[in-house]
């Protein structure tokens, strides 16, 4: 590696000493591993211990006579050591641990990566933050299209490392495997526990089948990570570099003092960082196909792959370090110029509000290909040259639909910034825009209230809190909320009049709320104070709980307090089956019993701890708790979505001061006054 490019972590972690250390480790761990089968005597081991040593200019020396690195190696050791010397190497061929080692290294060198894409990170939230309402025109195909924010493309690029975070650490399960089998593969001259012992000890797992080596799509993947990692970086920097144009000059890397951008032209500032990262992602893209190239060996191994290996693994680790370093520099020094994306966002006269027009006319009644007609005459007629705004104003057929304030009005950068809020909610960078949720029920609400009218049918399912009934829309369920508490699978249970009314009124505010979220429930609308219309959905036979704060059956099963806040919000499945009290299940069980595949359980758990994020969020503005809650999920038309209710019966509310129960906790520890407990979550989620 060019030593422009490489820093200091990973050149010490690629250094020869580095690697022999490594060989070294793994040869007497296997000397332990030959002493607790017997066949190394213990005094040996010891001897070994204390006095393997390596001399790399020894080394290099026997080197040059044998023409063997690990020969060479052993020797060295060996001479060291003294009589014990003899049991070094027992049973092992060369890649037994060259192999081995080259994992660790591999698996280290992308811990050193990993830490800096979480610098990067870091980097890219504070920066996505700062400039989330800073607009500027969005480019497709590099023609002005519509406008974003800054802040926007930093997100981007904050989510997008999230998944080279994602992909490094798959490629480091994948890489994260060791092999001392022998030969061919066979263990002739080893016994498996030796394996077992070496790679244990240093936290890898021994490769379930292996030939002489571990087989190379492992460290093709690994640096196809690598790679397209690299390839993020590349379009970060392009951007900038376009950016940079003299031209668009929207941002520029930074110059430091002393620092000059040609040898001829005294004014160049040139965007150098980005281009050297631009093309060092060739590098790693060549290394990638180079470690593709390695896959297939003959037979039980040639060596094609060594010497490529010698070259492309050091340097593709060692140089996107690099490159990631260097951006995260680039973007801390980033100069940013508000006022010439002002001015480009402005160059177009009004091109760039070009859909926000066409959709105000179809607003106001005209067809879209009459509306986009009339938009694009404009829009042509003005291109290249000319005042677009200035003769859509002038032009009488668009007049008289919108009036030059109205068009005006439309024209503003700021709309399209509305929905960042969400976005930087959704991609972890800001909080959750429960004002906007809020102004957005009553929309919702309305808008559910044009549904067409059914009639209600035969009584389909009764449970213990409902009723549901067949309606004369085959995809609708009718269902009527009951005054029953139960608890303990039933074996408490009373009537208190006026709860189903109330839990309908609140189930449907939070589906509503949901909806305004982004999220799909079978609710369709409120049909009477204690009835629904809900979407027929077949019913996944478990119930899906999020806890946020340890309290119930979690505190009562593990022995913890109640109140302990998790550290993060935990899902946990149950069985739907009163019979057998709901019983806890495993993951892996709901899979080998078929309840649900993977792709299932992942959707299960991703849509659950979304809908905790909108509740939880919300609730918090209520002075409410969400300690945990069920939710119960179906399918309609193949889509999943929530289905059952969201109400005091089925969550833990507490009061955010007192800690006070607002929920079934009431009922279910004889607490009493549960209606008025119930009215209070209502008084406040609806301000009523
Ligand atoms: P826990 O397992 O602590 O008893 O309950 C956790 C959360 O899920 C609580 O908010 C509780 O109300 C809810 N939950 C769990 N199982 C059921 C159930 O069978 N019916 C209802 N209504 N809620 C449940």
């Amino acid at each position: 590696m060019l030593e422009r490019y490489s820093l200091p972590e990973m050149k010490r972690l690629w250094s020869p000493e580095h690697r022999f250390q490594k060989w070294l480790e793994l040869e007497v761990l296997a000397c332990e591993a030959w002493a607790d089968l017997g066949r190394i005597p213990p005094e040996a081991v010891r001897e070994i211990r204390e006095r393997a040593r390596f001399d790399v200019g020894r080394i290099a020396e026997i080197e040059a006579v044998t023409r063997h690195d690990v020969i060479a190696f052993v020797s060295c050791v060996a001479e060291n050591v003294g009589d014990a010397g003899k049991y070094l190497h027992l049973g092992l061929t060369s890649y037994d641990i060259v192999d081995t080692a080259l994992s660790l290294l591999m698996r280290d060198a992308l811990d050193i990566i990993l830490q800096a894409v979480d610098g990067l990170r870091l980097l890219l939230a504070d920066q996505a933050r700062q400039y989330q309402d800073l607009p500027m025109v969005g480019r497709t195909h590099g023609v002005h299209a519509e406008p974003i924010s800054l802040g926007l493309k930093f997100a981007l690029w904050h989510a997008e490392m999230g998944r080279a975070r994602e992909r490094l650490e798959q490629a480091r399960r994948m890489i994260g495997v060791g092999r001392l089998s022998g030969a061919v593969g066979t263990y002739a001259h080893l016994d498996p526990y030796v394996e077992n012992y070496v790679c244990r000890r240093v936290g890898l797992i021994p490769a379930k089948v292996s030939t002489q080596v571990l087989q190379r799509d492992r460290h093709a993947d690994y640096l196809a990570a690598l790679a397209v990692t690299a390839g993020s970086l590349e379009k970060f920097a392009t951007e900038i570099r376009h950016l940079q144009r003299t031209e668009v000059l929207e941002a520029e890397e930074g110059f430091a003092a002393g620092q000059k951008g040609s040898s001829a032209m005294p004014h160049k500032r040139n965007p150098i960082t980005c281009e050297r990262i631009s093309g060092l992602a060739r590098v790693l893209r060549g290394n990638g196909v180079a470690a593709m190239e390695n896959i297939s060996l003959w037979h039980e191994r040639d060596i094609t792959h060594s010497s490529v290996e010698r070259i492309i693994i050091p340097d593709s680790t060692t140089l996107l370090h690099y490159m990631i370093v260097q951006f995260t520099e680039v973007l801390r020094q980033l100069q940013i110029y508000p006022e010439h994306m002002k001015q480009n966002l402005a160059r177009t006269h009004g091109l760039i509000f070009s859909q926000r027009l066409l959709l105000a006319l179809v607003a106001k009644g005209l067809s879209r290909e009459e509306a986009y007609a009339l938009v694009q005459r404009q829009a042509h007629r003005n291109w290249p040259d000319g005042d677009f705004l200035a003769a859509l104003k002038a032009d009488p057929a668009i007049g008289q639909y919108l009036p030059a304030d109205e068009i005006d009005a439309l024209c503003d950068a700021r709309h399209y910034l509305d929905r960042m809020d969400y976005i930087f909610w959704r991609a972890g960078l800001g909080p959750a825009p429960v004002q906007y949720w809020e102004s957005m029920i009553e929309v919702v609400a309305a808008g559910q209230g044009h549904a067409q009218a059914v009639a209600k049918g035969e009584l389909l399912y009764e449970g213990k809190a409902k009723q549901m009934y067949l309606t004369s829309n085959p995809d609708l369920v009718w269902v009527s909320y009951k005054d029953e508490a139960t608890a303990f699978d039933g074996l408490k249970k009373d009537t208190i009049s006026g709860k189903g009314a109330l839990n309908n009124r609140m189930a449907a505010h939070f589906f509503t709320l949901l909806k305004a979220a982004g999220i799909p429930t079978h609710f369709v609308r409120l049909l009477s104070p204690n009835e629904m219309l809900v979407k027929r959905v077949e019913i996944i036979p478990l119930e899906v709980i999020v806890r946020n704060i340890a309290a119930g059956s979690l505190s009562k099963r593990l022995g913890i307090e109640e109140g302990q806040a998790l550290l993060q919000p935990a899902v946990e499945f149950c069985y739907k089956n009163d019979d057998l009290h709901d019983p806890l299940v495993t993951e892996d069980q709901i899979i080998a019993l078929g309840w649900a595949d993977a792709t299932r359980l992942q959707a299960l758990r991703s849509q659950a701890l979304d809908i905790n994020e909108v509740l939880r969020s919300y609730l918090d503005t209520k002075n409410l708790i969400l300690v945990d809650f069920k939710l119960e999920f179906g399918t309609h038309k193949g889509m999943l979505i929530l289905a059952d209710e969201i109400s005091p019966d089925t969550c833990r509310f507490w009061d955010r001061e007192t800690h006070e129960k607002l929920d079934k906790d009431r009922f279910r520890r004889d607490l009493g006054g549960l209606i008025p407990a119930y009215e209070e979550v209502w008084r406040r989620i609806s301000g009523e």
